[in-house]
């Protein structure tokens, strides 16, 4: 953490939830929020939260949507100074609803609100060159403009000694763009730390066998990864290293949005704070876990105190 503050480039939103389970939007109904959302405002606010130097690049309207969120991540410790804050765009939203299945519809804004509008401005600048780490979310990618400035940050800050993590949470269906996947092979190529669940550790690799998938990333240069596995839990996989597991804590599930990027921003925090990483991958659990017991998705993000409380006191699954 000596070198300087982890930091991470994209949306920020406001996510307004349906309060009642059912198929999409086509009928008046009750909805709740705003709540802050967008999963690097989610990361990057994790990391403050537990005590990591943070900062963002992103950008929001000159509204209460914009403001609702630049206040939550100030108020948490996110230097918000490379925050642009535009008056002729809204700030991005999400709206989401579950189906009885589990599966979500949504209405998204954000190509054409002012998080489409980030770029790489002085103030972003100013931030990139005293970092210390770059998380890169993969959702962000899909934004032009945040794509440039991911590159130049990753460049920027590998050059002065510090490192990058990827969140591979790009959908494959997002990736019609050339320019998304070669921003996205670029990074890949160049990580240290990757963060995939599900099918995107078979995206990324190329491969639909877990070891064959893993052990042909860890060979490309990749030092770590944690494979994230929801109510199953994690596990981490080190170059040389033993394999390590981990078992989910027992929770009630309110709601699952955010828990991937509490969970990247609890294990990165853990290893730029010099834990091993079996304390990290036992702290990112709980991070995760922790998270999908509140409504909201940024609303369960925890400080260490409350991990450690967390991982005394819950079973595990
Ligand atoms: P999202 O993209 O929705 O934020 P994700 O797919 O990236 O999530 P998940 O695997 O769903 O990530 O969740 C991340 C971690 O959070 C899991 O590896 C696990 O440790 C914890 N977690 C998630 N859901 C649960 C749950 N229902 N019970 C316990 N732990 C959970
Ligand atoms: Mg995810």
């Amino acid at each position: 953490e000596a070198l300087g503050p982890t930091i991470t480039v994209g949306e920020i939103l406001v996510e307004i939830m349906a309060t009642t389970v059912g198929a999409g939007f086509l009928e008046p109904q009750s909805l709740t929020g705003p709540y802050p959302s967008g999963a690097p405002a989610i990361f990057i606010d994790q990391v403050a939260r537990m005590g990591g130097a943070a900062g963002i690049i992103a950008a929001v309207g000159n509204d209460d949507f914009g403001r609702l969120n630049v206040d939550r991540l100030r108020q948490d410790g996110v230097d918000v100074s490379a925050i642009a804050i535009h008056e002729d765009w809204p700030t991005g939203s999400a709206f989401v609803r579950y189906r009885p299945n589990g599966a979500r519809d949504f209405v998204f804004n954000i190509a054409r609100s002012a998080a489409g509008q980030v770029g790489l401005t002085s103030a972003a600048e100013a931030l990139v060159r005293r970092a210390g780490h770059v998380h890169v979310m993969g959702t962000a990618l899909t934004i032009p403009g945040a794509r440039e400035v991911i590159l130049y940050a990753v460049e920027t800050v590998q050059a002065r000694g510090g490192s990058v993590s990827l969140d591979p949470n790009l959908r494959k269906e997002l990736l019609t763009d050339d320019g998304a996947l070669d921003s996205f092979n670029q990074v890949l190529a160049t990580a240290d730390l990757l963060l995939p669940s599900g099918e995107e550790l078979f995206t990324a690799a190329g491969s639909t066998d877990e070891t064959a998938a893993v052990a042909k990333l860890l060979e490309s240069g990749i030092g770590e990864i944690v494979l994230k596995r929801g109510e199953q839990g994690a596990s981490f996989f080190g170059l040389g290293l033993p394999r390590i597991d981990c078992a989910a804590f027992a929770v009630d599930e309110v709601d699952p949005t955010g828990a991937g990027d509490c969970f990247g921003a609890a294990y990165l925090t853990c290893r730029r704070k010099g834990m091993e990483p079996d304390a990290a991958l036992l702290h990112a659990n709980a991070a995760g876990a922790r998270n999908v017991t509140r409504l909201g998705p940024m609303e369960g993000v925890s400080t260490l105190a409350e991990l450690a409380a967390f991982i005394a006191a819950t079973p595990r699954r």
